[in-house]
């Protein structure tokens, strides 16, 4: 009698075991070289690259910064990113729907960190299995678009409870869509009760005052 669950099952536990392994590997480099990273996941068009290059825009001149750019097959959002004239590698994943930390290790080889303040990894655009693989970073950060399901949270529960904030994105298209932004952070706080949630728009500038209080804060408690 053939039981073909089970066996999957202990090859995925393997997966990510060896997995952890490396995103010790690489918190440790982290650590040494005085890295903040952050992992930024959402569903796709969330609007996580926009966020970025209105980001590194606002703070480059304050902070060194980096960019880790996860996509199956473009460069695309590279390119939107290397206009800000930062650093930025990209890493096609290929047949992988998300990016593993030996990837990031690989990538890392080619980066002077020493002089990096912040890290910013770009994910692929899944909300499912980038949940499960720890890459090294210092937390997760989950975007919802309001021009998603406001119910994100409560279907993809496991990501929220692996990230430390929700940042609502987008929402200059609030008066256009049927999304709760109540409702939306409620669901992630039953997944995660101290989950931090940002409103903000990367297009009218509304909550990234909070947003970048909060970036700087992460580097002002080293
Ligand atoms: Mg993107
Ligand atoms: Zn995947």
């Amino acid at each position: 009698m053939i039981k073909p669950v089970p066996r999957v099952l202990e090859i995925k536990k393997d997966i990510l075991a060896k997995n952890d392994e490396g995103a010790k590997r690489n918190r440790g480099v982290f650590a040494d070289r005085d890295v903040v990273a952050l992992n930024f996941v959402s569903s796709p068009g969330a609007g996580k690259t926009s966020l970025l290059v209105k980001t590194i825009t606002d703070i480059k001149e304050k902070f060194s910064i980096t960019v880790l750019e996860g996509d199956q097959s473009t460069s695309n959002d590279a390119r939107r990113i290397a206009e800000t004239g930062v650093d930025v590698t990209q890493i096609n994943t290929v047949s992988a729907c998300h990016l593993d930390a030996s990837m990031i290790e690989k990538a890392l080889h080619d980066i002077d960190l020493s002089p990096v303040d912040f890290l910013f990894i770009e994910n692929v655009g899944n909300l499912v299995c980038p949940a499960s693989y720890d890459l090294g970073e210092l937390m997760k950060i989950a975007l919802v678009s309001v021009t998603e399901g406001d119910d994100k949270p409560e279907k993809y529960p496991k990501m929220f409870r692996m990230s430390q904030v929700l940042l609502i994105t987008k929402t200059d298209l609030l008066p256009h869509v049927d999304f709760d932004v109540k409702k939306c952070i409620a669901h992630a706080r039953i997944a995660n009760p101290d989950i931090k949630a940002i409103t903000l728009s990367s297009k009218t500038g509304v909550g990234l005052d909070e947003w970048y209080s909060f970036l700087t804060s992460l580097r002002n408690k080293k």
